[in-house]
């Protein structure tokens, strides 16, 4: 038996970035980047007006505003997406839309506001500094910055900024192929009336939709009852799988034929049981590159033990750079008094927000209870060694979603 933290830098180890593709920026909402990325070109590429006036040499409007009027001769029109064909000279203006690129000689624009329009001249009504209402060059990005980097996730602002620095089409390791088999001799499927004994398998779905959400592929291979010749047929179809999750069948009872089965087939174990509570007989083997994973049955410690080892794995393949649950602290709601021996996960409902995160543990603390997992956002994280923590204390929680 080991620790938890032990047992997570096991499967960290173990789990290494897949290679890397190509994907299309529309696909790439979600998934991480491989490859650091660096500005091609300044971004925006040229100076431009941020207002609708009219371009200028700021020093022609000083005296704007006072006694003596200014009037500039408008040269040309500019919407966005033209370039001026003239230079602007002293006592000149040119008519121009935000966005349009700033004319040559011109160093400020006029918000339009502060205009008045006579024919082919405009009346300056309130002078500008240099540099008023203009984008520089540059401005957001420099040519050669680090922008973005290799591990990061990809979200709404790196899609804009990808587009922004003209990348169609960006490297991003494979997302890792998750194959999931629910084991159980009682289980049968949503659909099916359960008959006197059995009941239905939440896991294999669960399991499946946990993988989907991680960013993994999920290949749901159904139920293998617990029965040698049931359980080699479905761990050899997974074979082809990066991450093979397997749920039920890991524990010490007459029928948790599960080890057994891995073994027989090829993967090598690298820990059985874990000092934590709930999913204490968690599994993790490797068979080449496959990384195996034998959760525990009852339905909370098939999830909780999934947080804890598998999402880390697939982060790691997916070639994050954070891995696993996010970590945070919250203000303990109830008091919590437990046995000490184990790194215990309590599922937790969150409440408030920023410094004043609070969490309250769910009433019910049992691993077949599912509830506990419907209704919680997060897992407070109980030391081994802590038997007793007071009302009010700031805890260590992670974060579910
Ligand atoms: P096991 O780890 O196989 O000993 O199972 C522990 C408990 O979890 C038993 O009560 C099982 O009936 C239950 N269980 C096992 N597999 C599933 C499943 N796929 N869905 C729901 N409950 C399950
Ligand atoms: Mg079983």
């Amino acid at each position: 038996m080991i620790d938890y933290l032990e047992a997570l830098r096991e499967v960290v180890a173990r789990a290494k970035p897949l290679a890397a593709e190509s994907i299309s920026l529309a696909d790439a909402l979600g998934r991480t980047l491989a490859r650091d990325v660096l500005a091609r070109e300044p971004v925006p590429p040229f100076s431009k007006a941020t207002m609708d006036g009219y371009a200028v040499r700021a020093a022609d409007t000083c005296a704007a505003g006072g006694a003596g009027a200014v009037e500039l001769e408008v040269i040309e029109d500019l919407p966005a997406g033209r370039v001026c064909r003239r230079d602007i000279g002293p006592g000149r203006a040119v008519r121009i839309m935000t966005g349009a690129p700033l004319p040559g000689g011109a160093d400020a624009v006029v918000m339009v506001e502060n205009t008045e329009k006579a024919g082919g001249w405009v009346r300056i009504l309130r002078p500008v500094g240099q540099g008023d209402n203009i984008g520089e060059a540059g401005e957001d990005v420099q040519k050669g910055d680090l922008v973005l980097e290799k591990g990061d996730l990809v979200g709404p602002a790196e899609v804009g900024m990808l587009a922004a620095l003209g990348h169609a089409s960006v490297r991003s390791s494979r997302r890792p192929e998750v194959a999931v088999i629910a084991t159980g001799d009682e289980i049968v499927e949503p659909g099916r009336k359960p008959r006197p004994g059995q009941i239905r398998n939440s896991n294999g779905h669960a399991l499946r939709a946990m993988a989907l959400q991680a960013g993994a592929k999920a290949d749901y291979l159904g139920i293998a009852r617990d029965r040698d010749s049931s359980l080699k047929l479905k761990i050899r179809k997974a074979r082809k799988a990066d991450i093979l999750v397997l749920s039920g069948g890991v524990s010490v009872g007459d029928h948790d034929l599960v080890k057994e089965e891995l073994r027989g087939l090829g993967v090598r174990p690298v820990f059985w049981r874990v000092r934590i509570k709930p999913g204490k007989p968690v599994f993790f083997g490797v068979r080449g590159r496959q990384l195996v994973f034998g959760l525990p049955g009852n339905p909370t410690s098939a999830m909780v033990t999934f947080h804890l080892f598998v999402r880390p794995a697939i982060d790691r393949m997916l070639g994050r750079k954070i891995v696993g649950p996010r970590a945070g602290k919250a203000v303990l709601e109830k008091e919590i008094a437990l046995k000490p021996g184990r790194t215990q996960f309590l599922r937790a409902v969150l409440a408030g927000d920023g410094p004043g995160l609070r969490v309250d543990p769910f009433p019910d603390q049992k691993s077949g209870v599912l509830r506990s997992m419907v209704r919680s956002r997060a897992l407070i994280v109980v030391p081994a060694d802590v038997s007793r923590i007071e009302r009010g204390t700031v805890v260590e929680i992670l974060f579910l979603e």
